[in-house]
């Protein structure tokens, strides 16, 4: 179907939201998209993005944008507490044939994917309050008090979604146990590696983003921010953690916390409302997949819309199109998660023999077209 005379509404300028602009151009419909902060952002830490997401940044004519500023990561490294190696892949030789794996400030790719946009507009610093069914359509009331009709409505407004809650009998996200601390570090070297050293139910990551900067991400057991937390990083892991804490006694305006969640639905549409990203399928960042998924949902649904009768036809293909996948990158952040909690000497023997394989087999059926 064309989209003339059909009325979208995104909810949430973010990867999948911004994303799912770019990839209806051309389709016809109106869109509109309210996003609750107040303005674009400039602030944020980094993001590493697998081939299966920079495939979609090509197939959204978005590529070239980001790649002035990205870094391009060859090898993924993982090593015990103590530093020793336990597997190194080659990332580049992994994802070849499907994209490069990159990594940037997340601002970056916000921008890149605000340039996609074109001159749709987003209604800044707003959000919906109440969505009403009213026959195939659906009435959204904003926090301004102004009331508009659509016949799509995406929620598109990540893990602590407000359209799951005003439309899926208050589905919540599940705390998954761990609690994440982001920051930037002035880099340190310059090979184009992400390294991980893994303790017991916990993890500290490095990524460079940029020709200055290194993205830091440690998370550890329960689920609070607590003021010992950079004693216990240090105490635990070897260098660089204790140079790239260093960083933060300097600045500390980068610094992220927050609890690691997860979002399990049984179904992501009630009508012509259709959650999209981690809204509807939000997992355990430890597979990087969270902007992949949320850049393939938003390729996905705009061939469902095209090539469909209906938005309801094209929602139930779009949901048969990408639930196999996204239950895939649940089950295997699980299986990773559970692989990582081990005991560290069983944990160590176990990834040393198998690490590289799991590692494979975590991301095979990701090469393939969504
Ligand atoms: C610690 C951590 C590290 C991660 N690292 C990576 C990584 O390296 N690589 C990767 O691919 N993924 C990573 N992820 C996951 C990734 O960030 C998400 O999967 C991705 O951002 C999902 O995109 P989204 O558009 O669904 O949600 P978001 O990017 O969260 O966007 C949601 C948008 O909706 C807006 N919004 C929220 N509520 C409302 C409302 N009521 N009304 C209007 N707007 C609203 C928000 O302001 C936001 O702009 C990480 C996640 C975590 C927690």
């Amino acid at each position: 179907m064309r989209g003339d005379g059909v009325r979208v509404l995104i909810v949430g300028g973010g990867v999948a939201g911004l994303a799912t602009v770019a990839a209806l151009r051309g389709w016809g419909a109106t869109i509109d998209v309210v996003e609750r902060a107040s303005g674009p952002t400039h602030s944020g830490t980094g993001i590493y993005l697998t081939g299966n997401a920079t495939r979609m940044l090509d197939v959204l004519g978005l590529r070239e944008s980001v790649a002035d500023v990205a870094v391009e990561i060859t090898r993924q490294r993982s090593a015990n507490q103590r530093g020793r190696r336990l597997f190194d892949i080659d990332v580049a030789a992994l994802w070849q044939g499907v994209g490069p794996c990159v990594s940037m400030p997340r601002a970056h790719l916000h921008r890149a994917l605000l340039a996609g946009v074109g001159d749709t507009p987003i209604r800044w610093g707003r959000q919906p309050v109440a969505l009403l069914a009213e026959g195939d359509r659906v009435a959204v009331e904003f926090d301004d008090d102004s009331t508009e009709r659509y016949d799509l409505v995406l929620g598109a407004d990540g893990v602590n979604s407000t359209v799951r809650r005003l439309a899926f009998d208050g589905q919540a996200a599940r705390d998954l146990g761990q609690y994440a601390y982001r920051w930037v570090a002035p880099r340190v070297d310059d090979e184009p590696v992400w390294s991980v050293q893994l303790g017991r139910g916990r993890q500290f990551l490095t990524i460079p983003i940029s020709a200055e900067q290194t993205y830091c991400y440690y998370n550890d057991g329960p689920v609070a921010d607590r003021p010992g937390w950079r004693d216990e990083l240090a105490a635990t892991f070897t260098e660089p953690v204790a140079t790239m804490l260093k960083a933060l006694d300097y600045d500390d305006s980068t610094l992220h916390a927050g609890p690691n969640q997860e979002v399990v639905l049984d179904s992501w549409s009630r009508g012509p409302v259709l959650l999209i990203g981690d809204a509807a399928h939000a997992t355990s960042p430890n597979m990087a997949q969270g902007a992949a998924m949320a850049l393939e949902d938003a390729v996905v649904l705009a061939s469902s819309l095209a090539t469909a009768d209906s938005v309801a036809d094209a929602l139930r293909g779009f949901e048969a199109r990408r639930r196999p996948r996204a239950n895939w990158v649940l089950s295997q952040t699980h299986r990773r998660d559970k692989a990582t909690g081990l005991p560290p000497v069983l944990r160590d023997l176990v990834l040393r023999r198998l690490g590289e394989q799991m590692f494979r087999s975590n991301y095979g059926p990701l090469f393939a077209q969504p």
